[in-house]
């Protein structure tokens, strides 16, 4: 039985190091990944229920290694927190979403949509963000109302001071602020409201359970989040909307903005602005 322990855990401390040997190496291959030009963005757009128009689109980060391949943002974008490569990534990520939409507008996508970039915990405490986001603006020529940054709601929980003087920053910029993943981090909306805050997120785990047969918590938790947010004058928006039913329950109740792959999945840079070109057409 001893030996059979040992070869257990022998196994197990095999595999614990190439898991650790993985991350060393991905960390190393990101590192070189924005130079090798080996990241890129799709773009997921956001549909405003009222009018049917796209108001907005989230951009995403894609890692395509030649050593591994494409790498989920949700392995990858923990390490580069790790790491501290966020950092220039975050940078690379705001000037390209942000070159994007300005050449968009030029091609003829209205000037009311906006690209909503996502902010990672080290980038809103460690770098000059409000410094990037200004530089990004300047160098693309694009407006600041354009602009839009996702924060989840830990980070802003998390890290209260700093994060209140770097979203009043945005909004001195004339950067709108996003929550994202709400309902998730036990944050009270009392809290939020005191943050300049223009949109909420509904995390797509409460949108999983709507219009299903036990969907009865799940439908509660989305309706009253979408009430309260009305009464303090935030936009909802609903992630991960995969089916009819739960794009018409979002209706019902008034949600502003739904997203998700029932409305479109993340499209490449030229495949996005057809769509929102042959939307705007119809
Ligand atoms: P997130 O910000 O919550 O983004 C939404 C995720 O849900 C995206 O995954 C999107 O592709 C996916 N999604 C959208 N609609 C649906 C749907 O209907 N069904 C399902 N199953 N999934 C849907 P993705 O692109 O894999 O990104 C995962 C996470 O990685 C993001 O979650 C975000 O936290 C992070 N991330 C992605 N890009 C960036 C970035 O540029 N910077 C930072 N800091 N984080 C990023
Ligand atoms: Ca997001
Ligand atoms: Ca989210
Ligand atoms: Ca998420």
């Amino acid at each position: 039985a001893k030996g059979i322990g040992k070869r257990a855990f022998l196994r197990y401390a095999d595999a614990m190091d190439g898991d650790i040997r993985r991350r060393a190496n991905l960390i190393g291959a990101l590192r070189r990944a924005i130079e090798r030009g080996e990241l890129s963005l799709v773009y997921q757009p956001e549909l405003l229920l009222a009018d049917g128009r796209f108001g907005a689109v989230e951009a995403l980060l894609r890692w395509n290694s030649p050593e591994y391949g494409n790498v989920t943002p949700d392995e990858f974008i923990p390490l580069a927190e790790e790491s501290g490569t966020i950092v220039q990534i975050g940078e690379w990520v705001l000037h390209e979403a942000c070159r994007t939409l300005a050449a968009w507008q030029r091609a003829g996508v209205d000037r009311r949509l906006k690209v909503s970039v996502n902010v990672s915990a080290l980038q809103l405490l460690r770098s000059d963000l409000p410094g990037a986001v200004e530089a990004a603006l300047r160098d693309s020529g694009l407006a600041a109302s354009a602009l839009e940054l996702e924060l989840t709601e830990s980070v802003l929980m998390g890290n209260a001071e700093v994060a209140s003087e770097r979203l009043h920053a945005f909004r001195r910029l004339g950067v709108s602020i996003a929550v994202d993943d709400f309902g998730t981090g036990y944050s009270s909306l009392a809290y939020l409201h005191r943050l300049p805050i223009n949109t909420l997120k509904i995390d797509k785990a409460f949108i999983d359970g709507l219009a299903t047969p036990d969907d009865h918590e799940d439908a509660t938790i989305t309706a009253t989040i979408i009430a309260m947010a009305r009464t303090l004058g935030l936009q909802v928006v609903a992630e991960g909307v995969e089916t009819e039913g739960q794009l018409a329950f979002l209706e019902q109740s008034a949600c502003d903005i739904a997203q998700g792959y029932w409305i479109s999945r993340p499209l490449p840079e030229d495949a996005c602005l057809d769509f929102l070109l042959r939307a705007q057409a119809r």
